[in-house]
């Protein structure tokens, strides 16, 4: 198993502290098993996705002194290996078309789980006759594809938060628009690209089993994960720009350069001290993925441009 790592961001926005705190870590658990580091562009979600962003946020991991091997990989431009993927479910029977409405599921979603359920898909689709699935998909009635998970049960095993087990809903492979979904793409790309360790916020741990079944039933040997914390805001929702000053533009506007932001976030994981200026290869011996912080970063935003 490699100890390949990568950071995989989605160019909608520009990176805010808690993506470069993630890319940090990702870059720190990957150098420092002298391993590849890779960079993915998840542009799949093309509508959204911006070119500027692409630019900015590549160029913003290297003013932090990230670096990585070989050329970014674009989302957008392999869709063919998401084609093979999903030709490959279809052969065994895996996958069916869903024809609910986004209404539709999250009604009968919290008619099963309650109003607070995290949205299930109830298999609705999967209890039609094969026939009649045909018959509506030849009459060019819009659906998405679904994986036939069945329920099946799935643990995985995660460097820091140890083995989650979850019950595995009938995912969406592709979904009514015609783009690729996320679970699918991810998995495909990671295998393809040699990953062994994939290092991202613990946001997405509960879709981690998900993602440890495609790999499964594609025949692909699934990666070791390490989810880390996330940086929140002091109203403990998940950093975001409305709670001030939080990409490396703003910051620096604010007199934070890069090489303060660095400091900021090698001394948020206990890598440095306070104010302490430091490059990332500095930051490698002192790295140990267990010694990491396992409790949110709480960060209030308008207290750095004060410090600045
Ligand atoms: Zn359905």
């Amino acid at each position: 198993m490699s100890h390949d790592g990568r950071f995989a961001p989605s160019p909608t926005g520009e990176l805010h502290l808690g993506n470069l705190r993630t890319a940090l870590l990702a870059w720190l658990f990957a150098r420092s098993q002298r391993a590849r580091f890779l960079m993915r562009i998840e542009d799949l979600d093309v509508g959204r996705a911006r070119e500027r962003f692409v630019d900015s946020q590549l160029a913003d991991l290297r003013a932090l002194g990230l670096d990585w091997d070989g050329e970014p990989v674009r989302q957008s431009r392999r869709q063919a290996l998401y084609a093979q993927a999903l030709a490959r479910l279809e052969r065994e029977g895996l996958v069916y078309p869903c024809f609910c409405s986004r209404r539709e599921i999250r009604e009968a979603a919290s008619a099963q789980h309650g109003e607070d359920a995290e949205l299930v898909y109830p298999g609705t689709c999967a209890r039609l006759a094969p026939s009649e699935a045909r018959r509506r998909v030849d009459a060019g009635e819009e659906h998405a594809l679904r994986l036939r998970a069945e329920g099946v049960v799935v643990t995985v095993s995660d460097r820091l938060h140890g083995a989650v087990t979850r019950r595995v809903d009938d995912i969406v492979l592709r979904r009514r628009d015609g783009a690729f979904a996320y679970n699918l793409a991810v998995v495909v790309d990671d295998a393809e690209q040699g990953i062994g360790e994939i290092v991202r916020g613990d946001d997405l741990l509960s879709s981690t089993p998900r993602q440890a079944l495609l790999y499964d039933l594609l025949g692909l040997e699934r990666p070791s994960w390490a989810h880390v914390p996330l940086v929140l805001g002091p109203d403990r929702a998940r950093l975001a720009k409305r709670h001030g000053a939080v990409t490396l533009r703003e910051l620096g506007e604010r007199g934070l350069g890069p090489e303060r932001v660095l400091s900021l976030l090698a001394a948020s994981l206990g890598l440095a001290e306070e104010g302490e200026q430091v490059a990332p290869h500095d930051l490698l011996p002192r790295f140990d993925p267990m010694d990491l912080p396992r409790e949110p970063w709480i960060l209030d935003p308008g207290e750095l441009a004060e410090a600045a």
